[in-house]
């Protein structure tokens, strides 16, 4: 297929509204338990992700008999060059894998490393103060070595069908002919002056620093000779080639806060298998992302305490759903901002945080008549260890990208991918964005004295949120495939979208339409569908924030007896389409 325009795309594959900016979207409550979506639903394959390239991208790999991680890989490689404000090869990510031939789940890391020149005082100005979150985020100090390229390699070594090079033909022929400006990416560069001051991202994406309109056609040769190298030499091209003297180059000579990474970190570079975190829920089992990132246990957490209760029986979108949510929620990020960092580094009690006892005893806290207010944290069996954790600052901009694929065998991949903050760095080497990732980490390295668990460390991995996940029903067959960005709200957004479809039985796109609800041991944030609920939730206890629109993207699949029903996120411009 050469359908390389995103005009043909949208006219094909979506509902021309859907092509516009998603900004009018704000969450739907649509409780409908048949949808006339679900009469023709796909048997064979299916691509959920952020960008109606990178789903065509996949969907070409997954007809030509590769396999849900060669998709994976053309997906990645196109979202670099349409969405380089969300993921890219410049940054991290994690991969979970399900094959039904053997029953094996595998979480694999690609997060990004602090090099070694970086130390606890990465994040803090002369004076020893923290600095503000934008002078963190731009420039050379923020940059981790990328994970990316060597997990996408590790997986194919293992997972791949196709030949590693037959991955790349589509986004190097995008990058070459050029891909329409979107609407969301076009709304992004306005909203951040700041690409004007890198020299780099003013030249490729405005013309004299007015960003260029949508629709324009936007080539990227640097790019796609990138793109050339690595699919000619795989990650040794990347990490030990001119790719990697390049970042390093862009790195001391960054316009803000240069900074020091060497060849010695790109060699030092390694993706990692980790054992998967897996709970069950009801009849389900529910498996995600371990550390470095948060977000699995912190899933997990609130999944397990809402067993305790009968969601089934509560609306959607009620006050008590929405309050249980949001106690469940306090508790878990109470635990999450005490004991989760990189694991390699400190020591986080895993089996603890997730011991069904534990948080039985855990959710007994929450009330039904009035909200708990903050939350302390607990103490898990082995969580003796108790360090304390900075406060995740990421704003909410439309970095990461999560995006869920099943083969026609069955094999199934949810990986969520991010350069961190809307286009990182602001840094570009090779055609690409390099991420901010290292401002995950915690800007204080100690609290009283203490050391925060999360400080940064040469070849640490920063703390993430991003919980890309997998649902088993009660045969141990896979049910849902999900994930999305946001931030620390990830979580929030992952949780309700897994209550929508494994409590309210709703559809893959109803959940995901469902307005987020999102506690992160503070105010109950709630998109503008449920403002209704405020005068009722305050007067629980609760502080109510209410946004227009919160922006998750959750790009998921369930698989139902009927077919493969997907989901995108409405609040994005992504696609989930299968055949
Ligand atoms: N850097 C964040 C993380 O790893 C993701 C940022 C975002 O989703 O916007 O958790």
């Amino acid at each position: 297929m050469k359908l390389r325009t995103l005009a043909l795309l949208c006219a094909l594959a979506l509902p021309l509204a859907a092509c516009d900016s998603a900004r009018d979207f704000i969450g739907a409550l649509s409780f409908a338990k048949s949808d006339p979506a679900l009469d023709k639903l796909p048997q064979d394959f299916m691509v959920a992700a952020a960008h109606p390239h990178a789903t065509a991208a996949g969907l070409e790999i997954l007809r030509g008999g590769g396999s849900a991680v060669d998709a994976a890989i053309a997906v990645q490689l196109v979202l670099t060059l349409v969405e380089p404000e969300s993921s890219g090869i410049g940054g991290g990510a994690f991969m979970l894998t399900f094959d039904p031939a053997t029953g094996a789940i595998e979480a694999l890391d690609g997060r990004e490393t602090a090099p070694a020149s970086a130390t606890p005082a990465l994040h803090l100005d002369d004076a020893g103060k923290p600095l503000k979150f934008f002078d963190k985020v731009l420039g050379g100090k923020s940059v981790g070595i990328p994970g990316v390229v060597a997990m996408l390699e590790m997986a194919h070594d293992e997972h791949g069908k196709l030949p590693w090079a037959e991955l790349f033909p589509y986004a190097i022929e995008l990058a070459e002919n050029g891909f329409e400006m979107s609407p969301k990416l076009h709304e992004w560069l306005i909203r951040l002056p700041s690409i004007n001051e890198m020299p780099d991202m003013r030249a490729y994406f405005t013309h004299h620093g007015v960003p260029y309109t949508v629709g324009t056609t936007i080539k990227n040769p640097d790019y796609a000779a990138t793109l050339r190298k690595i699919a000619a030499g795989k990650s040794d091209a990347f990490y030990r080639g001119d790719i990697a003297g390049a970042i390093i180059k862009a790195v001391a000579e960054a316009p803000r806060r240069p900074a020091t990474i060497t060849q010695a970190d790109f060699d030092a570079y390694q993706p990692k298998k980790r054992a998967i975190v897996c709970a069950p829920y009801r009849v389900y089992k529910i498996c995600s992302m371990p550390p470095p990132s948060s977000g699995g246990i912190t899933v997990l957490q609130i999944m397990q305490m809402l067993e305790a209760f009968d969601m089934a029986a509560l609306e959607p979108g009620s006050l008590e759903a929405v309050h249980l949510i949001a106690e469940a929620s306090r508790l878990a990020f109470a635990d999450r901002d005490r004991y989760i960092a990189d694991s390699d580094f400190v020591s986080v009690p895993i089996v603890g945080l997730i011991d069904p006892a534990y948080l039985r005893g855990r959710g007994t806290a929450i009330r039904r008549d009035r909200s708990m207010g903050k939350a302390r944290a607990g103490t898990p069996p082995d969580g003796s260890q108790a360090f304390l954790q900075g406060d995740d600052a990421a704003l909410e901009l439309p970095s990461t990208s999560h995006f869920s694929i099943i083969d026609s065998g069955g094999f199934a991949v949810s990986m969520t991918s991010s350069v961190e903050f809307a286009f990182g760095s602001h840094l570009m080497a090779g055609g690409f964005i390099l991420n901010n990732q290292l401002t995950d980490f915690s800007a204080l390295p100690e609290i009283g004295g203490r050391p925060v668990a999360n400080r940064a460390q040469p070849g640490k991995r920063p703390r993430s949120s991003m919980s890309p996940t997998l649902v088993f029903d009660e045969d141990g067959k896979l049910y849902v495939i999900l994930g999305s960005p946001g931030g620390s709200r990830i979580i929030g957004y992952v949780a309700k979208t897994l209550i929508g479809v494994l409590d309210w039985n709703l559809t893959m796109q109803q959940a995901i339409d469902l307005p987020n609800i999102i506690n992160r041991n503070g105010s109950t944030d709630l998109e503008a569908g449920l403002a209704h609920l405020q005068p009722g939730l305050e007067a629980l206890g609760h502080e109510v924030k209410i946004s227009q629109r919160m922006m998750s993207g959750v790009n998921a699949i369930r698989i139902t007896s009927d077919g493969l029903d997907g989901g995108s996120d409405k609040r994005r411009i992504g696609t989930a389409e299968g055949e």
